[in-house]
């Protein structure tokens, strides 16, 4: 998949710029986000260290499945409808042969009636899902629980700061990085379920039901293999429909962790020595 041989500058930890992982984002319909907003942070962070080259927007993934070829890396911001059956298959077979996803926050919330998405996402949130779609997922006495209990998915408290703790700090993802650190305000995401196939949890967050929270460590990052491709999900960073809204992307620990899980899901290891 990589078309491109990765070399960093020993000196100056700036990437070459052959070194670039091509990176397309998928955004430009959300009802509950400023897609646009949300967009160009992530565009911001992940270009920040010079290992990716992010390339004109796809609207939607109708566009994005016609624009695949070519790129190592897919930023999904997308909170619209699915795409047509063509389109599907398309981003699907890319995925499978080794193509590289992230999945941001409200990302995991539509096209429930995309089999194949959620299989990719592991976890989704709302947009009608139930237990039908699968268990919801939370971390207990050391380990991921698949709770089966009938109910509706997605939950979020109102927006306030929390500490996420990672769970496999040997990840490669997060291997040197704080086990636990602060979020600034975010919406925590919580009761998600989904088929949880090929999923691994790496972080969680409290969800304090002191604070209208479900009372369970909900995931908040974590992967999903699909084929050959390999899917990083962060819940975290949402962006609300004002451009002062886009706190929730602005520390340290989401856009560390983003780019990690985005190098992560390009070539399957990190090399970034990033730490805060
Ligand atoms: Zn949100």
């Amino acid at each position: 998949m990589r078309k491109w041989l990765m070399l960093a500058c020993a000196l100056t930890g700036v990437w070459s710029a052959e070194a670039q992982i091509s990176t397309l984002i998928v955004t430009g319909q959300d009802g509950s986000h400023w897609w646009k907003g949300g967009s160009e942070k992530l565009e911001e962070i992940l270009e920040s260290d010079g290992m990716f080259e992010v390339g004109e927007w796809a609207i939607g993934f109708e566009q994005a499945a016609e624009r695949l070829e070519g790129y190592e890396l897919v930023v999904v911001n997308w909170g619209g409808e699915a795409p047509s059956e063509e389109a599907r298959r398309k981003f699907e077979q890319w995925v499978a042969d080794g193509g590289g996803v992230v999945v941001v926050h409200s990302s995991i919330v539509p096209m429930a009636d995309w089999k194949e998405w959620n299989k990719m996402t592991g976890l989704g949130a709302w947009d009608l899902r139930s237990e039908k779609d699968g268990p919801w997922v939370y971390w207990e006495d050391g380990r991921v629980v698949y709770d089966y209990t009938p109910g509706w998915a997605g939950h979020h408290a109102l927006q306030h700061p929390f500490t996420v703790t990672h769970r496999l700090p040997d990840h490669p993802i997060l291997k040197g990085l704080p086990e636990e650190w602060e979020h600034v305000k975010d919406e925590l995401y919580g009761k998600a379920r989904g088929p949880a196939k090929n999923m691994v949890v790496l972080a969680t967050a409290w969800d304090d039901p002191a604070v209208g929270g479900s009372g369970r460590h909900e995931p908040m990052l974590w992967t999903v293999d699909y084929g050959h491709g390999r899917v990083f999900v962060t819940a975290m960073g949402h962006a609300g429909n004002d451009p002062d809204m886009r706190y929730s992307m602005e520390d340290a620990g989401f856009q560390t962790t983003l780019l990690r899980g985005a190098e992560w899901a390009a070539t399957g290891e990190v090399t970034q020595e990033t730490t805060f």
